[in-house]
């Protein structure tokens, strides 16, 4: 369709990109993946994690595709390990209806 219009510039929130859709959200919405030294790629809630980290929506499809693909996997620059993948499979929100 045509633009989204314009985009005021707030602030206020920290703005979070997912990087599947790459739709940007307040911190909030998003979930944060942070890649550990020793435990792999941890869903990190409070956000306050040291290491690399990547945000996915809310929305289960995003989730599917970041572990049917390496698209989640190269914004951590690593590599998703068994393990990660259940991890994330776990961590994955279920839709509202
Ligand atoms: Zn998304």
């Amino acid at each position: 369709m045509g633009k989204p219009g314009t985009s005021p510039r707030r602030r206020r929130v920290p703005q979070r990109t997912c990087v599947v859709c790459r739709t940007t959200a307040d911190k909030r919405s998003l979930t944060r993946l942070v890649r550990t030294p020793d435990e792999g790629v941890q869903v990190d809630p409070t956000g306050k994690r040291s290491g690399r980290g990547a945000y996915l929506c809310d929305d289960p499809a995003c989730w599917d595709r970041a572990l049917a693909s390496d698209v989640l996997a190269k914004a951590l620059r690593t590599t998703l390990s068994e393990a990660d993948r259940a991890r994330l499979a776990a961590a994955r929100p279920t839709p509202e209806e």
